[in-house]
């Protein structure tokens, strides 16, 4: 298939594309989505194929106004309806009951749905244009590095989709925090860069789910389909080291500089005497989270056999940093 770029003033094609059952590609503030009508299944069915992702992980639908939730789920408790009115438009996902118009290949067979309401304006444009909701899970191949920006996206999906449409650099860098409202207390399931402190100053105490720091046991009950795949990898193996930068450099400094890269802070460079990429600064996690996608499909271009990423901080933003890269690094964790 041939596949079109389209810049951000072309939002009328790309909406022409969807309401014919086409994919295309479009930014977010989060990561770059792949969208298809939420309502056709035939278009559904193309983006499970284009991304080679599994039938059961459900996508998020996205809207574009508040006051159109009812087409997507069927109730709207309370403390939902009062994080949307705050954090929406955002980087906040809220799983609902489905309403039955959402077929269950968007749910991944579910009777909840994930959705959000993004603060893009190309996307919002593009849903307003559609008239319909837009199913748009990362515009990546399943497993790689989610993609920030248009090369990302062309790299994974050029032959693969009807367009891409190109806006830059996503501002965040991350995908959406994701908030069950099917138990009280509500339950996060994935941490973005809507941090459980800001959710829990709205509307109260909130549970984290075990997943967010930990690989899962195989008798636990999986939550959020996606948490159980290989995620967010480049193709070389990431190990994470945790400790100081002396104990880092010192650590990488010994090694053999040939197939390994560091994926480091902007203060470990000085100290390093192998090859490296930066990740921002050691104390600014919503830099790290912005570059963090980018810099392991960079650090791929080296070809090295191992990224030693340098562990980011496990608080605010940085609990979702912290997220994908033990997700990117496979859990391992050496300790400095
Ligand atoms: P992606 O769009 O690739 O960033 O992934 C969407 C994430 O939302 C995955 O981790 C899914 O497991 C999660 N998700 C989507 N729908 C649901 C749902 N109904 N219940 C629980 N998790 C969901
Ligand atoms: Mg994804």
């Amino acid at each position: 298939m041939e596949t079109l770029c389209l810049n951000s003033s072309e939002t009328q094609i790309a909406a022409e594309i969807l309401q014919r059952g086409g994919i295309v590609a479009v930014p977010t503030e989060t990561v770059y989505g792949l969208a298809a009508n939420a309502f056709d299944l035939q278009a559904i069915k193309k983006i499970f194929v284009a991304k080679g992702r599994p039938s059961d992980n459900p996508l998020i639908v996205h809207i574009s106004d508040k006051d159109k939730i009812y087409e997507v789920v069927s109730s709207f408790p309370e403390k939902a309806s009062y994080l949307a009115e705050k954090l929406w438009p955002g980087p906040l996902t809220m799983i609902l009951p489905k309403n039955p118009r959402i077929p269950h290949s968007v749910t991944g067979g579910l009777d909840s749905v994930a959705v959000r309401l993004p603060a893009h304006f190309v996307i919002q444009e593009i849903i307003k244009k559609s008239g319909f909701p837009l199913v748009a899970p990362s515009a990546n191949l399943s497993g790689s590095p989610s993609p920030t920006n248009f090369s990302h996206v062309f790299e994974d999906l050029n032959g693969r989709v009807d367009a891409i449409l190109d806006a830059g650099e996503c501002s965040i860098g991350l995908e959406s925090t994701v908030i069950s409202f099917l138990e009280d207390p509500p339950r996060l399931l994935r941490p973005g860069a809507i941090t459980p402190q800001e959710i829990e100053t709205l509307i109260g105490p909130i549970i984290i789910d075990d997943s967010v720091y930990s690989k899962l046991k195989p008798e636990e009950k999986v939550l959020s389909p996606g948490t159980k795949y290989k995620h967010y990898s480049p193709k070389a193996k990431v190990v994470i080291l945790k400790g100081t930068s002396e104990k880092y450099a010192e650590f990488l400094n010994s090694l053999s500089s040939e197939n390994i890269i560091a994926l480091c802070f902007n203060q470990d460079i000085p100290l390093l005497k192998i090859p490296y990429i930066s990740y921002g600064d050691s104390s600014n996690s919503s830099e790290q989270a912005k570059k963090l996608f980018s810099s392991l499909r960079e650090a791929d271009k080296f070809f090295p056999q191992i990224i030693y990423a340098h562990c980011c901080r496990n608080e605010g933003v940085g609990i979702a940093v912290y997220n994908r890269l033990v997700r990117a690094a496979g859990f391992k964790i050496i300790k400095l």
